[in-house]
Formats: C-alpha cells, structure tokens, sequence
C-alpha cells in the first residue's frame, strides 16, 4: 500500500534572514504552490514569522526553538503560544545546535515538547549522534527518542553531517530510518507509521534525489539549501518525485 503522508520538506534558516530575504521567501511560497503534493515549511527567526506568514499563506512557517513555559519572567524567550499568535504552525525542538549552544538535555527537551502540545504548535523533534556516538548511534538516537512521549514529526540528524557539506552515507540513513520505525512501531503500533521522520544533515541539490527514495525517509530537513529559493526549489522537485515513484511502485504492487 501507498504511504499517505505526503513528503515533509522543511527548512531551517537558523540565525539567518534580514528583511531583504523577503522576496527569496516569495519565490519559495511560489514553488510550493507548484508542487501541491509536498508539504513544505520554514522554520524561521521569530522576527520573520508574522511577515512571512502574510507574505507566503501557501507555506507552513515555522520557528526553530520555544520555551517549554506558556509564560513568565523568562527574558529573552517565546513561548508556543506567542509564536502560534504570530502565525508559526510548526516548531523544531532539541535541534543539535541549542542542545550544544544552551546546554539543553533530553529532559529540557521533553519539557518543550509538552509546552509546544499545550501552546498548540506542531513539533518536529531533532535527534542525532555526535561524531564520536557514530559506532553506538542506534542506542544514542533511542534514548533521546525515549524521553519524548509525544506524538510528531521526528528529524533524525547526525551532528557531523550538518553543515559539513557531506551528508551521512545512504546506508546509515537507512539504518537509523529502520531503527526510529521500529522504535515508533514498539510505542505507538501501527500508528507509529503514520510518524514522519525525516533526514537532515548537508542535504542539497546533488543528494536530495537519492535520500528521499531511501526507504524510511518521509522527507528532509534542509539547513544551508534552504536559504536559496533555487537550490530549495531542485530539493522539492525531488521530494514530489521520490513520491511519485513510491506511489507508482505500490500501484505494482498490487
Ligand atoms: C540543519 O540546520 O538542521 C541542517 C541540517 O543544516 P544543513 O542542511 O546546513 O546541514
């Protein structure tokens, strides 16, 4: 049978974005409305959330962190509830760069994801090992999976491939992809199918076409390649046809 999710296509621009990124923001909205069949989202600075959320109503606009509280006197921080008042409908949580950069733990984690589900965001949860965690990479990735008791979309993204220009070998996202499934298939049954997980880590233009149609793979999440409508724009070309010849192969099939 044909998987009915269709392809998950996210971009991360981290602490990136001036206001003269508006149009490249336009120009994404635009191949969006040209392949129907993917869902795409971009996770965003805060500051662009309620503008490009005008801007572009065909995209899913989403932010790259939350705090786990509604409210508070936590200087600095958003909440889920303000980002969704701002327009945001997704939210990444425990990206490997706030995990190293704020110190945060599984358990930090956890607590957002519970915040993300009470402030009404959808969370994408970032799992992945460090470069030296590469041999007992299944048991590192379980753990973090573990901690997180809520149901949403999981980014599995080895930490040595993002923003290395070289992504993990199609056989290791193979892999880790078999290990997270049968994970979600232990705690959820067969609703645990329905679970997207994702790869992330140095996907482009080249490599998008060949980890989308690895088995497992329900979509990519995209840092650097994001930021560029083009590039972005070749990756969801590749998503919409990894789909395509899922669907194609299933009709075989029966
Ligand atoms: C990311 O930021 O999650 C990411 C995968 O970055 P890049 O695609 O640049 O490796």
């Amino acid at each position: 049978m044909a998987d009915a999710i269709p392809p998950l296509v996210v971009g991360n621009w981290k602490m990136w974005g001036p206001r003269s990124a508006l149009p490249e923001i336009d120009a994404i909205a635009t191949v969006a409305r040209a392949h129907p069949e993917v869902q795409l989202a971009l996770c965003l600075p805060a500051t662009l959330i309620d503008v490009a959320v005008a801007r572009a109503p065909d995209l899913m606009i989403g932010a790259q962190d939350c705090h786990a509280e509604r409210d508070g006197a936590y200087t600095g921080c958003v909440s889920a509830s303000l980002l969704r008042e701002a327009g945001a409908s997704i939210v990444l949580v425990g990206h490997s760069e706030r995990r190293r950069l704020c110190g945060e733990r599984d358990a930090d984690v956890c607590a957002k994801l519970r915040g993300v589900r009470a402030g009404g965001l959808r969370p994408i949860l970032c799992v992945g090992e460090p470069a030296e965690e590469r041999d007992r990479a299944a048991d590192y990735v379980c753990r973090q999976l573990a901690e997180a008791r809520d149901k949403l979309a999981i980014a599995y993204e080895p930490i040595w491939a993002i923003g290395a220009g070289r992504a993990a070998e199609p056989g290791e996202i193979a892999a880790m992809h078999a290990t997270i499934g049968a994970f979600l298939h232990r705690r959820y049954g067969a609703q645990g199918h329905q679970i997207p997980v994702l790869y992330g880590g140095s996907v482009d233009p080249a490599n998008a076409a060949a980890i989308l149609g690895i088995d497992g793979v329900a979509g990519v999440l995209v840092g650097a390649a994001s930021r560029d409508a083009r590039s972005f724009a070749s990756i969801v070309a590749s998503a919409q046809a990894a789909d395509s010849s899922v669907l194609s192969r299933a009709c075989c099939a029966e």
